[in-house]
């Protein structure tokens, strides 16, 4: 496929906290970004409530919260198209950005692709996936009911997951790998009080997940003494961390052990090109601190646009 001729001074990938807000201020600095992003949903989308993100007192829905900053980037002439990005490559110029159906040029380039849910990878996951196996219970509680649920993971991610749950389901079963949780002491508590509703097995992990139509429970293993038992339940919640989406960008960029990119402060190992959101952030990963690179990194790109063209480079 031929790369389209018209040249851009931006183009931001993704579309999440930290990708609208790189594209409301490029936007405003007049440089027109384009917008790529494809179909799955930032992380935000996913949330209900978010209590945390200044400036709304009374909180705001997440997909609320990012159609918001998507028309405000649009109002200021972002555009947006709805593919997913398969490869980024130099070019003259600047660099290729490419998906399935086109060829996009760019003279700098801002990547914040986040990060998406991990998956345990066993038997009965993805057949069950959306009919009992979830990773967002903040998403999908209110479908449980009165309905028994297990969560996977001992982080905040996990506590978060069960206490929503907890608002809803019969029961909530934490199975967690290890005998003490990594969450919090003030999100532990919150699960640990609701003792009538929220349970915990230590030390096991969840090897199948089993049903007909939907999920009807787990098989689960002790992890010091190796027995095997089967716990029934509606739902099976992963709350087990992240994994950057970067796979794209493999071979073009430096990306750290766990697939991170590898950046200082906002910029990455290639001249011109910048990250920001949780696809650079493993530890803060909050919408405010994704908002606040995506404004990092689209003042680096005007800047680098603007040095760049005062060399002479384009
Ligand atoms: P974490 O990495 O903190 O926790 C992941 C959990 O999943 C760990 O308990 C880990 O076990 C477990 N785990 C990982 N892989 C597997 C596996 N293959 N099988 C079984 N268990 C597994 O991720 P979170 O998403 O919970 O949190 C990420 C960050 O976001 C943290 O910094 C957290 O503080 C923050 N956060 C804050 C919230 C808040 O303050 N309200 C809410 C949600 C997240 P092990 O402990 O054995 O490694």
């Amino acid at each position: 496929m031929a790369p389209q001729t018209q040249i851009r001074e931006v183009i931001v990938i993704g579309g999440g906290m930290g990708a609208l807000t790189a594209a409301l201020y490029t936007a405003r600095a007049s440089l027109k970004p384009l917008v790529v992003s494809g179909k799955g949903l930032d992380q935000l989308s996913l949330t209900s409530e978010v209590e945390n993100y200044p400036g709304f007192a009374n909180g705001i829905m997440g997909p609320e919260l990012v159609k918001n900053a998507k028309e405000q980037a649009k109002r200021f002439g972002a555009e947006f198209v709805g593919e997913d990005v398969i490869g980024i490559k130099s070019a003259k110029g600047g660099f290729e950005v490419s998906t399935l159906k086109n060829n996009f040029l760019g003279r700098t380039i801002i990547i914040a692709t986040g990060a998406s849910a991990r998956k345990l990878g066993i038997p009965g996951e993805e057949k069950f996936f959306g009919k009992g196996v979830s990773t967002c219970a903040v998403c999908d509680a209110a479908l449980f009911k009165d309905k028994a649920t297990v969560v996977v993971g001992g982080g905040d991610s996990a506590m978060e997951e069960s206490l929503a749950l907890s608002k809803f389901a019969k029961n909530v079963t934490i199975v967690h790998r290890k005998n003490e949780f990594r969450a919090s002491t003030i999100m532990q508590d919150r699960v640990l009080q609701l003792k009538d509703k929220i349970s915990v097995i230590w030390d096991t992990e969840v090897i199948e997940v089993f049903g007909d139509r939907f999920v009807k429970g787990v098989r689960i293993r002790n992890l010091k003494k190796g027995s095997v038992s089967e716990l029934s339940a509606d739902g099976m919640f992963l709350a087990i961390g992240h994994i950057p989406n970067t796979l794209f960008l493999k071979g073009f960029i430096d990306l750290d052990d766990a697939g991170y990119i590898k950046v200082a402060g906002v910029k990455t190992s290639v001249d011109g090109v910048f990250a920001a959101g949780d696809v650079m952030d493993p530890r803060y990963r909050q919408a405010v601190t994704s908002a606040g690179t995506g404004c990092m990194a689209a003042l680096e790109a005007e800047w680098w646009v603007e040095r760049m063209k005062a060399g002479g480079k384009f």
